[in-house]
Order: structure tokens, then C-alpha cells, then sequence
């Protein structure tokens, strides 16, 4: 059976080109970058060069990429990081219910350390309002985290607007960008972001290797203490097999992006419009327009999310109902209902994520059989809906 992916919010396939590239550096050239010699000068020139082709994506100088284990290890970095640096200016973090786990998380621990932390609502489409961010700045603000597009309903954030709002407020900015770097533009200087996490497994590159760009002169302090890789910023043998995978693979998506953006806007239009079109009682989880190129999000009344995945997967189509980290667990999406979305039709959600290979076979597929195992799975559900809501069968 063929199988149709449609988890690349989760992660990607890696490129051919993004292989090819790296695997002189697990044998011919596995030097490592911090020794003298000409096999450990091979892996610093690998490690240089991939740091040039990530900062030329975002425009910032080479030297401002510190290279770091995933997009998770960039997030704490930022937070931690900047908390740590700077604890006698203040103590306040602004960030949004929204965000991966990883920024949340690493926000609750810091709580836990003494920090204060607003986490500042979102609307119905999952978009936070930048004035809700300028209202939350206080005297003892040090960071604004925000990220630039939801890993799962897909809203892209108005970044350039919070940008302005902490450059004149002198609060550090950061962006956990891991689901748009590669995918949509991005200028830090235009958009006003001091700190930006990324992570190569979401653009073709491999897992394992993510990076934080830093603005220079920010005051933060690392989480890794040992050699001085990374110019100190990050102690650790440098994995320069995956690095230079990483940076292959944003050479390429500085070439590709606009192409592939287009294709999945097409695709994202199709699905959406024939299963809205199709299925009743079901609804778009995100922004209509506002969106990545890649991501549809819907929830169907009176069925559960992991049983549609379920059927889906027994068809050869791979799915998702949320973040792949929080996909085993059976609480509702924190971010749906941070949406107001109520938590019954959360549990029927279902995120469907396109990418570079995604035909339209498998768009057709999609279309095919999702509304055909909604219907069944109805057929079967013990919930119904009353004039007055929701009931369940004993
Ligand atoms: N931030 C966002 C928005 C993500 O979607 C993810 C992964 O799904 C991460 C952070 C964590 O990245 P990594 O898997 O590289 O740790």
C-alpha cells in the first residue's frame, strides 16, 4: 500500500541533496572542527559554511548562528537564557497559550525559580493581539516570546508589529520560528527579533541539530558549559554531519520556498474546501487566510481525533491530532482550547501538514476517504447533539 504522509509539521523526509552533503563528514572527513590539524580543519570549514547559509536565510551575520541539539535546546536557550543573564533588571516574561511545549514548559520552570510569567490570550483563530503584548510590559519585563506560526492550527503571528512594540519598550524579542524558518521569509533586523529558534528536521535537514540566532551585544548567558564551541555560547563537539545538513538544506529552501509555498496553498484550498464542503459539523481550526502554506486543522463534532488517525493510518495515510510530543496524550490540545474551542470538539481534531513531496494523489486521497471514515465513525459515536448541546448515551 502506498503510503500518503501528512505529518510534515511533525518532521520531514530529508532531502537527497541534504544526505549527500553530509556523509563525507560520518568518514572521509569526520575530523573534529576544534582540532589543529587538516582533517579537523575540514570539519570547522563544514561548520563555517553552514552557518553562512542559515544566517543568508534570515540576514543576519554568520556569526550571530549558534548551533544547538534541536529547536526544543534553541527555545530554552533563549528563555533561560536571557532570565538568567539578566535577573537583577527584572523578572517578568511575556509569552502566549499558544506556544510549543517547549517555550511554555521552560516558562512554568522558571516560574518555579521565582519568574513571573503572562502568558497573554489569543483569539479564535489562535492570534495574539500585539496590543494584548504592549499592555503586559512592565518595568520588570526582560523577554516577549512569541512564536512565528502554530505548529498545529497553522496561524501566523503579526511578528513585525510585536517587534516594534519591544524595540521601543527595550524588551528582548524572541521567535521560536521552528515551523516557518525555511518555509516563509524572514528578516530579523525588519521584523525586530533579537533571538529566533530553528530546527533542521522541519525543512528537510536532519533531527538532532536545531540553531538560536542571537543579535549581537544581547546579554544571555549559555546553558552548556564546557570546551568554547560556539564561541562559548554552546560547549559540545559541534555534529558537523548534521549541521552541514542543516545548512544544505536552507540553501535550498532560499531557492524552493516561493514554489513550494504556492503548490500547498493550492493543495490547503482544495482540502479545506471539499471537506467543509463535504462533511457536516465540522469546522477550520486556525486562521482562514493567515495560515502556513502547509497546515489544515479541523475538528468533527461527536467523533475523537485518534480514532480518525486510526482509520486514516489503516488507509496509509499519516496523521496527526496535535503536536507529535503531546499526540500520545489524551488531554485536549492546549492551544485549541486557549482558542475557546470547547474541549469535546478539540478531541475531535485532526491536523493534516503538507510538504515537498505531497501530490495531488495524495490531496485526492485525503479527500476520499476522510469524509467516508467521519461518516463511520458517526455512525458508531455515542455522542449526539441536542438543540441543548452535547449529551452522552449511557
Ligand atoms: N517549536 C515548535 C513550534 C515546534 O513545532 C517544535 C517541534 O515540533 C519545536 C519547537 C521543537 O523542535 P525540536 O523537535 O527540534 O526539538
Amino acid at each position: 500500500m502506498k503510503r500518503v504522509y501528512m505529518d510534515y509539521a511533525a518532521t520531514t523526509p530529508v532531502m537527497p541533496e541534504v544526505i549527500e552533503a553530509m556523509e563525507p563528514y560520518f568518514h572521509d572527513k569526520f575530523g573534529n572542527p576544534s582540532s589543529i590539524h587538516s582533517m579537523g580543519q575540514e570539519g570547522r570549514d563544514a561548520v563555517e559554511k553552514a552557518r553562512g547559509q542559515i544566517a543568508f536565510l534570515i540576514r543576519c551575520q554568520p556569526e550571530s548562528v549558534v548551533f544547538t541539539g534541536c529547536g526544543t535546546e534553541a527555545d530554552n536557550h533563549a528563555i533561560k537564557g536571557v532570565a538568567f543573564a539578566n535577573r537583577e533588571k527584572g523578572n517578568h516574561i511575556i509569552t502566549t497559550t499558544i506556544e510549543h511545549h517547549a517555550v511554555i514548559y521552560t516558562c512554568e520552570f522558571l516560574k518555579s525559580m521565582g519568574f513571573d510569567v503572562t502568558f497573554v490570550p489569543v483569539d479564535k483563530y489562535g492570534m495574539v493581539d500585539p496590543g494584548d503584548i504592549k499592555k503586559a510590559i512592565t518595568k520588570k519585563t526582560l523577554l516577549v516570546s512569541v512564536m512565528h506560526a502554530n505548529n498545529e492550527v497553522g496561524t501566523i503571528q503579526p511578528i513585525e508589529e510585536i517587534g516594534k512594540i519591544t524595540r521601543e519598550t527595550g524588551v528582548y524579542f524572541h521567535v521560536d520560528a521552528v515551523q516557518t524558518f525555511g518555509h516563509l521569509p524572514i528578516d530579523v533586523d525588519k521584523l525586530g527579533i533579537d533571538f529566533l529558534s530553528a530546527s533542521a528536521h522541519k525543512l528537510y535537514g536532519p533531527k538532532g541539530v536545531g540553531m538560536l540566532y542571537i543579535r549581537p551585544g544581547s546579554s544571555i548567558v549559555s546553558l552548556l558549559h564546557g570546551g568554547e564551541q560556539e564561541e562559548g555560547r554552546r560547549a559540545g563537539t559541534e555534529n558537523v554531519a548534521g549541521i552541514t545538513g542543516f545548512g544544505k538544506a536552507a540553501e535550498i529552501a532560499r531557492q524552493d520556498m516561493q514554489k513550494e509555498a504556492d503548490a500547498l496553498t493550492g493543495y490547503r484550498k482544495k482540502m479545506i474546501e471539499s471537506i467543509m464542503g463535504t462533511v457536516s459539523d465540522t469546522y477550520l481550526n486556525g486562521h482562514p487566510q493567515i495560515r502556513l502554506p502547509n497546515n489544515v486543522n479541523f475538528s468533527f463534532d461527536f467523533i475523537e481525533g485518534e480514532s480518525i488517525l486510526m482509520y486514516l493510518d489503516a488507509e496509509g495515510i499519516c496523521a496527526s491530532t496535535g503536536s507529535a510530543c503531546s499526540s500520545a496524550s489524551s488531554e485536549p490540545s492546549h492551544v485549541l482550547t486557549a482558542m475557546g474551542i470547547p474541549v469535546e470538539r478539540a478531541r475531535g481534531s485532526l491536523r493534516l501538514t503538507m510538504g515537498r513531496w505531497t501530490a495531488q494523489d495524495d490531496v485526492d486521497k485525503v479527500v476520499e476517504a476522510l469524509p467516508r471514515i467521519v461518516a463511520k465513525l458517526r455512525e458508531m459515536s455515542p455522542l449526539v447533539k441536542e438543540k441543548c448541546g452535547w449529551i452522552k448515551y449511557l
